[in-house]
């Protein structure tokens, strides 16, 4: 009799031909309230004064709201919408929503569908069991939701048809506080455009009227069949194999990165997309990544908020759909011990409001100029908050890829590739900038464009990197929302441009010409800033040495890490640039020490209850097995010869040891548990779990991983990486 695990990996061998859903046909954006939708269904002031504050970042106008609601409940209910819900982001990194159907009841009973002004800008969720670390006690639970406007409201569709309508919105409490991600989001894009615009009109800009940062994501996933997932609590309860011997063929091979896809996965990529389109999301490219069964999607960037929104979208899209599909979606970043895990690439620029990336070189001398000041503002904005920068990708999950080899570690650095670096060092070197337009040919800075293009030359193992004309802050997590790595990232880099400006002014006022001036200001930066610069293989001991002779922080572990964000010099920062408060910073803090001591509780917990459960049940059995072959070997012995019995008996011997040395791990690993769940300080209690239950869990599952190869496969309870990994 074969095994549940062993049925579904033949039935995965020879797979009954499938047939797949014809997909809808679809227009792009056709389940968002976008520009087209407004132009049409709004009165022409109302759509005027709305663009304002979506185009141009002004305060809404709370006088069109009702019109607003209007339009868009009268556009949802004509493709079939029942319920509306204001969509936020909670500080679970996860989405929340709670449906409210349009019906309500009217004085004489009579049941009509509404929609008003008052509901679509305002609401009021029980949000007592949101985290807020404590900046909201549960008892005055009231926070209350807000509609932004500036990201489209989008249709869900149910899986009955019909639909729930979606509305962006930020989250707060009474006072004020964000108690989300999205406040603080739209706070820092407020920031850079404060400073953006100011370093703009430094040169001379008249035109622009905004600056936005932009994001694009490149998101990581693996895929595992639906019924091999539900055979393993860990995956289901943490996200990642706690337990699961390596395969004998890992990823060594590599081929299967940018392989041809398989057709069952590109049923589900072509059905999530298809989905995607009609949400507004434009997927732009797929592929197969490094790690067998894992898979990368990146849409076409956008202005953070919603590239942020869209990054949401893109995860809950990829889940429900991989379901329908009879698959796992994993976003953990390690699921499987030995494999690749997976990240997300954050692509982050600067456009202004004429639609000029910032970060791209212009066409003159002076624009070039302008983009080497930007440029060394990211420069001094992770030379500054490189560990702000480290906590904002902080947590359990990643931790086991930053620094594993094959992600970039935890030590914040910046590739500019040959050119940049070139440019960056003549500028450091020219000691008396005297004749600053002879100086700035020699330079190459006046013809910049050209030879970026031509040098975007990749350096994999960075994790910041210049890519041309953005910067690609690599060593995100793949299951976290990106909105702490771009509030931290555009905080900063709005700081520096800050003190760049200031600096600039200084010099100007000595009488210095204005582009010696700004020569002179950068050079500075570029030297303060130098030991962040790094162009080798960030994978390599030999980096972590020179980093730390750098005085470079490489904190290893989000227990540690995460301290960062009540550092004086970073609530400074914050405040200074209104993004954070202390009081919210501090609130985070606490939240994120709290979610890394859980998930581990939760893995330690469930790694131990499997062994109890699964492992030692399997082992106890063919160790009953064996001992009955011995009894058997040894009652024919006179006859047999006694052949094998030694075998038997090593065999034996060596799951004897094998389930001893696992009970003793696990006890272990109960009793560290059980003393780390009596800490009371939160920093303290993190940090035990970062410094004592991390090992032991991977103490404990050794021996157990042990087990997996040694016991006879139709007894092994739990699916095998080789039969997750390599059967789609
Ligand atoms: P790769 O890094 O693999 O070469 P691409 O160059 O195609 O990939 O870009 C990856 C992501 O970067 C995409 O989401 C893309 O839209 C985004 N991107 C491109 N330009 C910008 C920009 N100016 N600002 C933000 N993101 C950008
Ligand atoms: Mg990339």
């Amino acid at each position: 009799m074969p095994s549940v695990r062993e049925q579904i990996a033949l039935e995965l061998i020879t797979p009954s031909p499938r047939t797949y859903k014809q997909l809808k046909p679809f227009q792009f954006g056709e389940n968002t309230f976008n520009d087209r939708v407004m132009r049409e269904k709004l009165p022409k002031d109302v759509y005027k004064k709305l663009i304002k504050t979506i185009k141009a970042g002004e305060k809404l106008d709370l006088s069109i709201a009702n019109s607003v609601a209007h339009a868009m409940k009268e556009w949802a209910i004509s493709k079939g919408v029942t319920h509306f819900t204001h969509w936020f982001q909670p500080q679970t990194g996860l989405t929340a929503e709670k449906h409210d159907s349009f019906y309500e009841v009217e004085s004489d009973g009579q049941i009509i569908e509404r929609f008003k002004g008052d509901q679509l800008v305002q609401g009021e969720p029980d949000a007592s069991s949101f985290p807020s670390g404590g900046m909201r006690a549960t008892f005055e639970a009231r926070g209350y939701t807000m509609w932004d406007p500036s990201s489209p409201a989008f249709i869900v569709e149910g899986p009955n048809g019909g639909g729930i309508l979606c509305i962006p919105s930020v989250f707060i409490s009474y006072n004020g506080e964000a108690l989300d991600k999205k406040t603080p989001l739209l706070r820092s894009m407020d920031a850079i455009n404060r400073s953006g615009l100011a370093l703009l009109k430094l040169f001379g800009n008249k035109t622009a009227t905004r600056v936005v940062p932009t994001v694009g994501t490149e998101q990581e996933y693996f895929l595992i069949d639906k019924r091999f997932f539900n055979l393993r609590p860990d995956l289901r309860v943490a996200g990642r194999t706690l337990l699961g011997a390596e395969p004998p063929k890992g990823q060594q091979l590599e081929d299967h990165y940018f392989g041809s896809i398989k057709e069952r996965v590109l049923a589900f990529m072509q059905d999530a997309e298809n989905e995607l389109y009609r949400l507004g999301v434009p997927a732009k490219t797929r592929h197969n990544e490094v790690a067998p069964h894992q898979f990368e999607i990146a849409p076409i960037f956008a202005e953070m908020n919603i590239g942020a929104d869209r990054n949401q979208l893109i995860m809950e899209v990829l889940k429900r759909v991989a379901a329908r599909h009879g698959l796992a979606l994993l976003l953990h970043e390690k699921p499987f011990k030995g494999v690749n895990g997976s990240g997300k690439h954050n692509n982050w620029s600067l456009t202004d409001s004429q639609g000029n990336n910032l970060l791209d070189p212009g066409k003159t001398p002076e624009e070039n100029l302008q983009f080497l000041v930007f440029l060394v503002s990211v420069l001094k904005a992770v030379n500054d908050y490189g560990d702000l920068l480290r906590a904002s990708i902080a947590s359990a999950g990643n931790d086991h890829r930053l620094g594993a080899n094959e992600a970039p570690p935890a030590i914040m650095s910046v590739f500019l590739g040959e050119r940049l670096t070139e440019i960056l060092d003549d500028i450091k070197a020219g000691k008396e900038i005297k004749r600053t337009e002879e100086f700035i040919i020699d330079l190459g800075i006046s013809q910049l464009p050209s030879i970026l293009r031509d040098n975007t030359d990749r350096n994999r193992t960075s994790p910041f990197a210049f890519t041309g004309n953005k910067f690609e802050f690599r060593a995100v997590g793949s299951s976290a929302s990106i909105s702490m790595p771009n509030i931290f990232l555009s905080a900063a880099v709005a700081d520096s441009i800050d003190i760049i400006i200031k600096d600039i002014q200084k010099e100007l006022e000595k009488g210095t010409e204005f582009k010696a001036a700004v020569l002179s200001v950068l050079r500075k930066f570029i030297i303060e800033t130098e030991r962040i610069r790094f162009e080798g293989n960030n994978y390599s001991k030999e980096w972590e040495e020179e980093a730390e002779k750098r005085g470079l922080p490489n904190i290893k572990r989000t227990g540690y890490a995460l301290a960062a964000l009540i550092d004086p010099k970073n609530v400074a920062m914050l405040e200074r640039q209104k993004v954070f408060s202390r009081q919210e910073l501090e609130a985070r803090y606490h939240i994120k020490l709290e979610q890394y001591v859980k998930t581990l509780d939760i893995e330690a917990d469930t790694i131990c209850d499997m062994i109890q459960t699964k492992i030692l049940p399997a082992a106890v059995e063919y160790q009953t097995r064996l001992a009955v072959a011995i009894k058997e070997t040894h009652a024919v012995a006179s006859v047999s010869n006694g052949l094998g019995l030694e075998i038997l008996i090593d065999s034996l011997n060596k799951i004897n040891a094998t389930i001893s040395e696992l009970h003793q791990e696990c006890q272990k690993l109960k009793a560290l548990l059980n003393e780390g769940l009596t800490i009371k300080d939160i920093e303290k209690q993190a940090r035990f779990f970062a410094d004592r239950i991390v090992d032991q869990i991977e103490a404990t599952r050794k021996p157990a991983d042990q087990l997996e190869t040694i016991i006879p496969d139709d007894l092994w309870p739990l699916p095998k990486y080789s039969e997750m990994l390599f059967m789609l």
